[in-house]
């Protein structure tokens, strides 16, 4: 059992974040549990980064075709609670939400991340400034550069 679980895991690495598609949804960290209820059948939580992320759905079906695509059938439940922290972002989905561009939350940063600055990911200048609260999705706050103007992605801790 524990060599099947292992082997979910592996196959729900293939899948992308529906929003940051360089990101998977294993090391974003919204899935909680993979449970086989049988050799064929396996339950698996996930936990959705942002409570009206509607980004939720797809990854529910990309789930489902997936694991059916390879003889399983998942059943995906949706846990609320205890709420996504962005300290659940992996170390490699860390790397990977940098390389691409945004700035992932430093770990147990939720409580001040009001206050402290944050710095671009391109040149790593502090002198930045928040855009929009929202950026290109309810997860994101866009923020810009003014050294080097580019502006970014902060992904938001809730
Ligand atoms: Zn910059």
């Amino acid at each position: 059992m524990e060599q099947a679980t292992k082997h979910i895991t592996q196959l729900l690495e293939e899948i992308p974040d529906p929003e940051i598609p360089v990101i998977s949804i294993i090391d974003l960290g919204i899935v909680r549990r993979v449970s086989m209820r049988s050799e064929t059948e396996v339950e698996i939580d996930i936990t959705p980064t942002y409570s009206a992320c509607p980004a939720l759905f797809t990854i529910k079906e990309d789930i489902e075709s997936l694991m059916a695509h390879h003889g399983i059938k998942a059943e995906v439940k949706n846990v609320i609670s205890p709420a996504w922290t962005t300290d659940w972002i992996s170390d490699v989905g860390r790397e990977k939400l940098l390389a691409y561009g945004i700035l992932p939350p430093e770990k147990g940063a939720d409580l001040n991340h009001l206050n402290s600055s944050k710095p671009c990911p391109r040149c790593g200048s502090i002198n930045t400034k928040e855009l929009s609260r929202f950026g290109s999705t309810l997860c994101k706050a866009t923020y810009q550069c003014s050294d080097c103007k580019e502006p970014f992605d902060y992904f938001k801790c809730h």
